[in-house]
């Protein structure tokens, strides 16, 4: 297997990997870095959680160090679709390149424009920005981009899902003819084909890994339920076992993100919650949170589900089976990243079912029902559960990640409504 040296990275780009304990490159890794450093466009798409953001910063950075500085022009332009990925791109930029003297610059929505634009009238070399955001700055005559040498649009599917591609387009059209252009993407849509037409000068086309795969590392389940109003309790169930220290709630609208968030604090969890329309410095302060281990459970939107890495999250939850199936694959990539182990348990009814037949579908495999054995939060399955209306004995202990867990949920606290799920019958 060849290392990052085989690849044609720099020492100095060696070291910072070898701080980072990155030992092997990643599969995308070894097939693109050498074609970008040789200048190829490329069309790629690699499965959440596969090393795709170092298989473009990796390179770039060498050809940015190695090239001659613009003053006051930026030589490459990143493209994400979410501010949340854009800060965590910025954030693996600077991690790699601490020994270099590159200029970065994360232009995100919700953040300063004042601010923004004095960074860039003192010049920098990479902008990491959503395109909207790029777009004002462009149209407002702050920046000129005929100095940019390689454009990366990472997440090409999700820009595509969020209707970025006008966007795109115009900026594209700004752009040098001559420049290096890097599409990326978690799953490979047809409508990228037609992109890379547009975009593309004889791609090197990679396709890492089967798209839509689950992760290895990802033991995945369902948890039937006969009623969606005894998710809240089940889910209340599932966050109270010791094995669960920590993970992400994905629900399906804004709405009942905020609803759930409320109801687990008020039950003693540690959570906070992310989704659109939220503030910019309120999501980037929650996710802050959640990321440095302060807040153990995080309910969110899809916002969360492409791309976001930390690697702390060992369980992801989804209160709602995802409507697009492709979601599926993304949500749960939030656990199980980079080789460790991750659980991802989905609440599903009846009414799941068309969902739930084209996620086994795209996924290639059925999901299995919560294993009883072993799963104490599902504890018992020959327990008949109590009288309807009885109450749960006590609640949750606060779930402080520096604290255990203390498990006081019973099993009859399924049972609130009736809502039994089938495996305890
Ligand atoms: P990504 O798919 O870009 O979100 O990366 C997923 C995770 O893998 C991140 O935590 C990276 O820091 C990590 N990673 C990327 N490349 C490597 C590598 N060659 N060895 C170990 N970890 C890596």
């Amino acid at each position: 297997m060849p290392n990052f040296h085989d690849l044609g990275l720099s020492h100095t780009l060696q070291k910072a990997l070898a701080e980072a304990g990155y030992a092997q490159p990643t599969e995308i890794q070894q097939r693109v870095i050498p074609a970008i450093l040789m200048g190829r466009d490329i069309l790629a798409s690699a499965k959440t959680g596969s090393g795709k953001t170092a298989s473009y910063a990796l390179p770039m950075l060498d050809m940015l160090d190695q090239r001659r500085k613009r003053a006051r022009m930026p030589r490459a332009i990143v493209l994400s679709p979410t501010r949340e990925l854009a800060a965590q791109v910025a954030e693996n930029f600077t991690r790699y390149s601490r020994e270099m003297s590159i200029e970065m610059l994360l232009l995100i929505g919700g953040m300063n424009m004042a601010e923004q634009d004095k960074v860039l009238a003192r010049g920098v070399d990479v902008l990491i920005a959503t395109p909207g955001r790029l777009l004002d700055h462009v149209e407002r005559g702050r920046i000129l981009l005929s100095g940019v040498e390689t454009l990366v649009i990472d997440e090409v599917d999700r820009m595509l899902d969020i209707g970025f591609i006008d966007d795109i387009d115009r900026l594209v059209k700004l752009l040098p003819a001559g420049r290096q252009t890097l599409m990326l993407s978690a799953t490979m849509p047809s409508e990228m084909e037609k992109l890379a037409k547009r975009f593309l000068n004889d791609p090197k086309r990679v396709i890492a890994d089967p798209p839509s795969q689950v992760s290895a590392t990802i033991e995945h389940s369902l948890l039937h339920l006969d009623n969606p109003r005894g998710k809240h309790r089940a889910l209340i169930k599932l966050l109270s076992e010791d094995e669960v220290q920590g993970g992400i709630i994905f629900c399906n609208r804004k709405r009942e993100v905020s609803a759930l968030q409320k109801k687990l604090h008020t039950e003693g969890f540690s959570v906070d919650m992310l989704h659109g329309d939220m503030n910019q410095h309120h999501r980037l302060e929650c996710l802050g949170r959640f990321r440095a281990g302060e807040v153990a459970f995080l309910v969110c939107s899809d916002v969360a589900a492409r791309g976001l890495d930390i690697p702390m999250v060992d369980h992801v939850f989804n209160l709602d089976v995802p409507s697009h199936a492709e979601d599926y694959v993304h949500r749960i990539g939030r656990t199980g990243r980079a080789g460790r182990n991750g659980r991802a348990i989905t609440l599903a009814t009846e009414e799941d079912e068309r969902f739930l037949a084209a996620i086994e579908k795209v996924i290639g495999e059925k999901i299995a029902p919560m294993n009883v054995a072993g799963k104490a939060a599902i504890k018992k399955p020959d327990t008949p559960p109590k009288p309807q209306g009885s109450k749960p004995k006590g609640k949750p202990a606060k779930k402080s990640p520096k604290e255990t867990p203390t498990k006081t949920h019973e099993v009859e606290s399924f049972s609130d409504g009736g809502h039994v799920p089938r495996f305890l019958r």
